[in-house]
């Protein structure tokens, strides 16, 4: 699998899992920025936490995405003011911008060396036919009192036809942050566990959490910090938000270009920034969106993504290339606080549609004084149970396709030999008369796995740019030997001879 240029250029300190069972006072499940800042900020508090990750701390899409630290969203601001009104659509900028403060602070009084730097941040258009709602985006952040500024062009060696600016916000090495995070963390008493993953959840005054190695924890307050929640206490987050996946590259860059974070505001636009570490400057550019397990040649998309970055940066020497995927919300808002309206002492933050690292922090601050105070002045606007946050247009395309996706998976006929080439795969039928995913490693090794999601039931389709299993319906993923690698499953692959996937309906 590929691997992201911080997560490559950082070292991991491995740490145990969880051995026996445990009394808490409160659990966070899941440590991404979501998790570590929740930690960060009620562990200074006081209060006694503990952090359990399925995987390596770090390794979620929190050290895999572009590390932009912007209120700048892309064009959000008209949206959420038409839905919602003027006074929450400021609410959300202010949030995120007491998010960027956060993570400046955090940074400095902790003295972490993660190359934060305050930049300006540009949406930009490189179609016409986007021009006007980019021009009502401006008036509308100028009217919301927004520091911005309106460009009809950048010097920027891409076709921009018009930009937005907003001024003084941030970008950082999201890992390196957060590793010192969680050192930080580790120092003011939070007990960390990696390969521990929430698998069982029965709610209560005191929750009960069951672990993959069947340990129990028993947990006053529970922070579902997993990305998209594995337990979502039926408030159904995998049909209110949509998994989207991107794909990011990193190439040396020989000629410096104009300083800031830049954003096309096209569907499918793309993502640019430089980096200056250990001496070198990179270009770190992306795009090629799609929803999870929905593209038929993920292959051939860091091969375009090179072309164009040669072309227009005039880059050669590329040193990294990396995917990862967010949850995007129907109405651009994230889903922030109690998991639904009944259990007070369950919280989650989920759906940030690639802006967790302020949408993350910003979450740490809301549910850290929720657990507190019982209250925030932002819990209104992020409220996860709010009402008509996905009756969209959008929210019944997507649900539409994801039936058609679960009914065509379903017909779709497997063949009756083994994949030869390296790399490649072949969905099979075997004597069983089932349906099996193949796959050959580049070491010759055929891999054969269940296909059946155990969340849902949904076929999965495979990703030929990460060899990975992608669920089509509800992004889950899992490599080619059937471990999990994304939820909202729970549940990894049967191989061969395992007998078949134990279809969970976790909802
Ligand atoms: C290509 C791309 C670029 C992006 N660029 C930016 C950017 O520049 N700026 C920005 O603000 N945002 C960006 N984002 C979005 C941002 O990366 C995410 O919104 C953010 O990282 C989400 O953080 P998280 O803590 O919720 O999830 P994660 O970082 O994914 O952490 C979740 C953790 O939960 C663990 N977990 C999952 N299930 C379980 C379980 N059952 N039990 C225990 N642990 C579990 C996982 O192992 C993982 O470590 C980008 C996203 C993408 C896809």
């Amino acid at each position: 699998m590929n691997e992201s240029y911080w997560i490559a250029s950082s070292k991991h300190n491995e740490l145990k899992s969880l051995d026996k069972d445990i009394n808490v006072d409160t659990l966070i499940v899941g440590g991404g920025i979501v998790g570590i800042t929740t930690a960060y900020l009620l562990a200074k508090q006081g209060i006694k936490v503990t952090l359990i990750d399925a995987n390596k701390i770090g390794y979620g899409s929190s050290g895999r995405n572009t590390g932009k630290v912007t209120s700048q969203h892309g064009i959000i601001y008209s949206k959420i003011s038409q839905k919602y009104g003027d006074y929450k659509a400021k609410l959300y900028y202010g949030g995120n911008e007491e998010a960027i403060n956060l993570i400046e602070d955090i940074i400095n009084e902790n003295n972490i060396k993660c190359n934060f730097k305050r930049v300006d941040a540009y949406i930009l258009a490189q179609n016409e036919n986007y021009l006007e709602e980019l021009k009502e985006e401006y008036d509308t952040c100028k009217k919301l009192g927004i520091d911005c500024e309106y460009y009809e062009t950048l010097d920027l060696p891409i076709d921009s036809k018009g930009a937005i600016k907003f001024k003084n916000q941030g970008e950082f090495n999201p890992k390196k942050y957060l590793d010192s995070l969680l050192k930080k963390c580790i120092e003011l008493g939070v007990k960390v566990y990696e390969n521990t993953a929430g698998v069982n959840f029965r709610k209560g005054d005191i929750c009960t959490i069951k672990t993959n190695q069947e340990k129990v924890i028993c947990a006053k307050n529970v922070v579902i910090a997993s990305h998209v929640p594995w337990y979502d206490g039926k408030n159904f987050y995998f049909a209110k938000e949509k998994g989207d996946r991107s794909y990011l590259i990193a190439a040396k860059l020989e000629k410096d270009i104009m300083p800031g974070i830049f954003l096309g505001v096209e569907d499918k636009g793309i993502t640019l920034r430089t980096c200056e570490e250990d001496g070198r400057k990179l270009l770190i550019f992306g795009g090629g969106d799609h929803k999870v397990g929905q593209c038929k040649n993920e292959g051939e998309i860091y091969d375009k993504l090179k072309e164009y970055a040669k072309e227009k940066f005039n880059v050669k020497d590329f040193k990294y290339q990396w995917s990862a995927q967010d949850y995007m919300s129907y109405d651009n808002v994230p889903y922030i606080g109690n998991i639904n309206k009944k259990e007070k002492n369950v919280y989650v933050a989920t759906g940030f549609s690639k802006w967790g690292m302020t949408g993350g922090t910003l979450s740490a601050m809301i549910i850290s004084k929720l657990i507190i105070k019982k209250e925030s002045k932002y819990e209104d606007l992020f409220n996860p149970s709010r009402k008509g946050s996905y009756l969209t247009t959008d929210f019944y395309k997507e649900n539409l396709n994801m039936t058609l996706n679960y009914i065509s998976g379903k017909l779709k006929y497997g063949s009756d030999h083994f994949p030869i080439q390296e790399g490649t795969s072949e969905i099979v039928v075997l004597e069983d008369n089932k349906r099996y995913g193949a796959y050959r490693h580049f070491d010759g090794t055929l891999y054969i796995v269940d296909i059946t999601c155990p969340h849902l039931g949904c076929e999965l389709t495979f990703n030929s740019a990460e060899k990975t299993w992608d669920c089509p319906c509800h992004a889950s993923r899992y490599d080619y030997k059937g471990n999990i690698l994304e939820g909202p499953t729970v549940k990894p692959l049967k191989r061969y001879g395992e007998g078949k996937n134990h279809i969970k309906i976790n909802l």
